[in-house]
């Protein structure tokens, strides 16, 4: 913090000094061509303030940026301090440059009592063995004995032409989800191939979507069954925060989440089709036909009883803005998220601060790179809003709060760009596009691209859904078009070591350092392939700034409906 107001002062001490230089000077063409240079270097991304900025907020003096925390505290008045100091205005609520994202931080309470019955037999559940429960409502405790309804993939998807509910009633009931979609392990010739993406993940296969259809049907629970592969990670990760949540406090209550939510072991899972007598793997299979519709489980209650502790959390979404000329009504979003990991339990070092350098500093670095080239730079005709957003390590939270109660009206909003993580391992010749053929924001990457002399890569685990596991989901979600840079989505081809230095550094980041204490900052980073990327994202805005297009979702695109309800307020192509 008081590094960066020191960085400040120094700087406008140096312009004001410039200015009267400039009176005085006798070689103006001197003076002329130090300008022009000048002018060249602070209109590009640089790669020593994005290191110079993540030195700072990744520094102990932040204790990983965990929302509630002092950390919280210190990142948001340095983001404030830095937005200011570039001239933005305040782009929050009631001309502040923040928005309240109110919190709650829920925890079942172990031992907590589950189980099954299966015609008056209990079959018990150990929470983060065979079962894990957490909430998102603030209540106190949880009483549930309901029956059991199987609902396979739990897809509605009209567009897709496909339905796993037909008539069935879920209110009041546990629905029972397998997890994905049902396509992704589909034989090449079966029916269903290609209905949702083949193994790339749409948005019906994250257990977000199921948990949040459950609630529409006004099921009282919803748990999906773990399977490794098809969840793309273990059960470890699946039950490591057994018991805990987050969620937005809504302003209004509109639709209530589901009570109780989590993942059902596989083998939990197998013993209990087993006892009602069904058979598991045969209902995978049944489950992947269009015919496929859910059912309630013979004489079958899942019951617990449990107590919750609840806890309320202040944070904040910080938002600057560049107002545009001629339609500052019309919004270009570009965002990143500044919480981290916060304090946890010390490493080989004994160090406990996780700081969340690369996860995702880096990306805020970017956003403020962006806003610092771009206020220098000739106006724009839209405006342009900088997003700071709190909790997404806890589940996309602050840019949730946001779209619950958008500052500008989410149907005018063009696009939102999101940096969350980028390569430190040098210049790329390829950009890694996340959720290819969603939406025509990839032809803008890949026309900026090209002007890098770059091209777009496809990210390549598409399985792992990494389109649904950052901020611009939740924009997206409600129909604006997003475009995700993410380091981790796929090995870069490196002007330094190709495709295979890029692999690794992902494996090493990945294997060492996401989300834990090694995340932090180096000088040994390489910063020039992040600034190029960072570059893209300012070319885009710049094009899309001074254009009067809207760019749309692609057809297939699960969220192109929901845009196209609200194509009336916009003008233009
Ligand atoms: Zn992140």
């Amino acid at each position: 913090m008081y590094r960066a107001l020191l960085f400040g002062l120094v700087f406008a001490g140096l312009a004001a000094c410039g200015d009267t230089d400039h009176g005085a000077a006798t070689d103006q063409e001197t003076d002329e061509r130090t300008e022009a240079a000048s002018a060249e270097a602070a209109a590009q991304i640089d790669t020593e303030r994005l290191s110079e900025i993540v030195k700072i907020l990744a520094s102990d003096e932040f204790e990983g940026r965990a929302p509630g925390t002092p950390g919280d505290k210190k990142t948001v008045e340095y983001l404030i301090d830095q937005f200011a100091q570039l001239g933005l205005e305040p782009g929050g609520k009631n001309g502040s440059w923040v928005q309240t994202v109110p919190l709650i931080h829920t925890r079942v309470q172990v031992p907590a009592a589950i189980e099954f019955k299966v015609g008056g037999e209990a079959q018990t559940l150990q929470q983060q063995t065979d079962i894990e429960v957490s909430t998102v409502r603030p209540i106190e405790s949880i009483a549930i004995n309901a029956p059991v309804v199987f609902v396979g993939f739990g897809a509605y998807a009209p567009e897709r032409d496909w339905d796993d509910y037909g008539e069935i009633d879920l209110r009041g009931k546990v629905a029972l989800f397998l997890v994905n979609d049902p396509d992704f392990a589909a034989a090449p010739d079966e029916e269903v191939a290609g209905r949702f993406g083949n193994r790339r993940m749409t948005y019906y296969g994250r257990w977000a979507y199921k948990f949040e259809e459950a609630a529409r049907r006004g099921a009282t629970a919803a748990l999906v069954i773990h399977e490794t592969e098809a969840a793309g990670y273990g059960w470890n990760v699946a039950s490591s925060s057994p018991g805990e949540n987050y969620a937005v406090v809504r302003v209004e209550s509109g639709e209530d989440p589901v009570t109780l939510q989590g993942w059902l072991h596989g083998d939990a899972a197998a013993a209990l089709f087993a006892a009602a007598g069904h058979d598991l793997d045969e209902l995978r299979v049944r489950a992947r036909s269009a015919d496929f519709e859910a059912f309630e489980l013979d004489d079958v209650t899942f019951g617990a009883d449990l107590s919750v502790q609840v806890e309320s959390i202040d944070s904040s979404n910080v938002l600057a803005k560049l107002p545009g000329t001629s339609r500052p009504d019309e919004i270009l979003m570009v965002s990143a998220h500044w919480d981290a990991y916060g304090i946890g339990e010390p490493d080989t070092q004994g160090r406990t601060v996780r700081p969340g350098a690369n996860d995702d500093a880096l990306g805020m670095a970017g956003v403020l790179e962006i806003a610092r080239v771009l206020s220098a730079g000739p106006p724009l005709e839209r405006s342009v809003i900088f997003a700071a957003w709190t909790a997404e390590e806890s589940g996309l939270l602050g840019s949730e709060a946001y779209v619950v109660d958008p500052v500008y009206p989410l149907e005018k909003t063009v696009a939102n760009l999101t940096l969350d993580i980028l390569q430190t391992a040098g210049p790329a010749r390829d950009v890694i596009l996340v959720g290819e053929g969603q939406s025509e924001l990839e032809d803008d990457l890949a026309r900026a691209a090209a002007k890098q002399g770059r091209v777009v890569s496809p990210e390549n685990l598409p399985e792992n859904g990494l389109f649904y596991r950052a901020d611009h989901f939740s924009l997206a979600r409600q129909g604006v078009p997003v475009l995700l840079i993410m380091g981790i989505a796929g090995g870069a081809d490196l002007v330094d070591g190709g495709r295979e230095a890029g692999d690794q550094w992902i494996a090493d980041y990945i294997g060492n350092c996401y989300h834990q204490t090694c995340d932090a900052w180096s000088p040994d980073w390489d910063l020039r392939g992040a600034a190029d990327d960072i570059s893209l994202f300012r070319t885009i805005l710049e094009d899309l700034g001074n254009s009067k297009r809207w760019p749309k979702w692609k057809s297939g695109s699960e969220f192109k409906a929901i845009r196209e309800q609200s194509a009336e307020s916009r003008s233009g192509p």
